[in-house]
């Protein structure tokens, strides 16, 4: 399948993919909801004020013509493919219905270079999940020790913490390193500080479509009816601030400082070519998480850096989201087993995805395994945790037969702290 737009090798968004953000034309207008085609970006306000949008599910009173995607989310699956397959056949290259509107096709696609992306959901609520294997044994080995790394409950369930949505950011927003309160080895008492040990997460996370209401759990069953597709995100963390405050309730402003995204939602429908099946989970989960489909996704993944000095970035891990141990439909399945209501635009992160290799690692505390191994960059740089003007780059791909469903990427530089 093909399309009259120009899609270079290797892009991430072929006609095969059509993931939904939220952009700003050049030529003015409120943030509206587009779809990334090769370099271009299809404007999906205009199309359906003209009408060519138009079907049993998706009406001239549009869901499109908004700063959000929170309405089209709200729609549904059947919305969502409607939506999808309109698309689709309007860019095909033997389809003339656009292709040869000169008019029309010249205002409905922008270069994506001349307009501005913003984040592509108001979110409400934002979830984070701890549900790499490999993260958690990990980060248990390194603070409790090699014998027992996992904590009892964690082959279990899927275990989370309620994370902070106002400070969710796009890709691209500077992140500003943080002062909190950090007990330096051997005080008695800790001190005030900028952390000193600033590092990414490498996540993915879901975006809520439908929500349910309080009291009425999502079934495992049913989990793709209300999720509407991914993200990458970066779940920026401050080791120091998190080994202090973290007891007992969990990480607070080591978090919620800044956690960056994607501003491109890539839907379950693009990615379904490339579900695959998961780790095998032993103890076998409760019945109210085992779930008969596969749900995993063989989504490639890369962590750049690139710190001041460099001209540019050097990729220092290769993960892949098929490692994650607890999968999507569990952790909504988990989530709202107390009753606990999801709503549209809802974020649960997947927590950081480590995978078997050292060189396959999700966040700086593994890659340099707590300072103990430095990273190594080019021109004799070494890095055990962020510096000031790092930028970090995540990336994430799915490798078809001659295309790429992408995510793009996310980006953020580590700014000094503010005096
Ligand atoms: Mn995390």
């Amino acid at each position: 399948m093909n399309s009259f737009v120009e899609v270079p090798s290797g892009s991430h968004f072929p006609i095969q993919n059509l993931p939904y953000g939220i952009f700003s034309r050049p030529d003015g207008g409120r943030p509206r909801v587009g779809v990334a085609i090769g370099e271009m970006i299809l404007d999906l306000a205009l199309l359906s004020e003209r009408g060519y949008l138009d079907g049993p599910h998706l009406t001239r009173l549009s869901v499109f013509d908004r700063p959000s995607l929170n309405a089209f989310m709200a729609l549904g699956r059947p919305a969502w493919r409607e939506a999808r397959s309109t698309i689709q056949a309007l860019l095909r290259h033997d389809n003339p219905a656009l292709r040869d509107e000169t008019e029309l096709r010249q205002r409905a696609l922008i270069p994506a270079k001349s307009t501005r992306l913003h984040l592509p959901a108001l979110i409400g609520d934002y979830t984070d999940f701890y549900s790499s294997r490999e993260h958690a044994s990990n980060v248990g080995a390194m603070f409790r020790g090699k014998e027992n790394p996992l904590l009892p409950n964690w082959l279990h369930l899927p275990v989370a913490y309620h994370g902070r949505a106002s400070s969710i950011v796009v890709s691209g927003t500077p992140v500003l390193r943080p002062y909190g309160q950090i007990l330096e080895s051997g005080a008695d008492g800790p001190v005030f500080a900028p952390s000193r040990e600033m590092d990414f997460e490498l996540e993915m996370g879901l975006f809520i479509g439908p929500g349910n209401e309080l009291g009425r759990p999502i079934p495992v069953e049913a989990a793709a009816e209300h999720i509407f597709g991914l993200v990458l995100v970066n779940d920026w963390s401050a080791r120091d601030i998190q080994r202090w405050e973290y007891r007992p309730l969990g990480p607070f402003l080591s978090k919620n400082l800044a956690t960056s995204i994607s501003p491109w939602v890539v839907t379950l429908d693009a990615l379904a070519p490339f579900r695959c099946s998961g780790p095998k989970q032993a103890p076998e989960p409760l019945p109210y998480l085992l779930s008969s489909d596969d749900w995993a996704y063989d989504i490639q993944l890369e962590i750049q850096l690139q710190s001041e000095k460099m001209d540019r970035p050097a990729v220092i891990s290769r993960s892949n989201f098929r490692y994650l141990y607890w999968n999507m439909a569990q952790q909504l399945a988990h989530h709202t087993i107390s009753g606990c209501n999801m709503r549209p635009g809802d974020l649960l992160a997947s927590g950081t995805i480590s995978g078997p290799e050292p060189h396959s690692y999700g966040s700086m505390l593994e890659l340099a395994w707590r300072g103990s191994r430095p990273v190594q960059l080019p021109d004799s740089e070494v890095r055990a945790f962020l510096a000031d003007g790092d930028r970090v780059t995540l990336t994430g791909w799915c490798q078809g037969d001659g295309y790429r469903v992408g995510f793009g990427q996310v980006s953020g530089q580590i700014l000094p702290v503010q005096e």
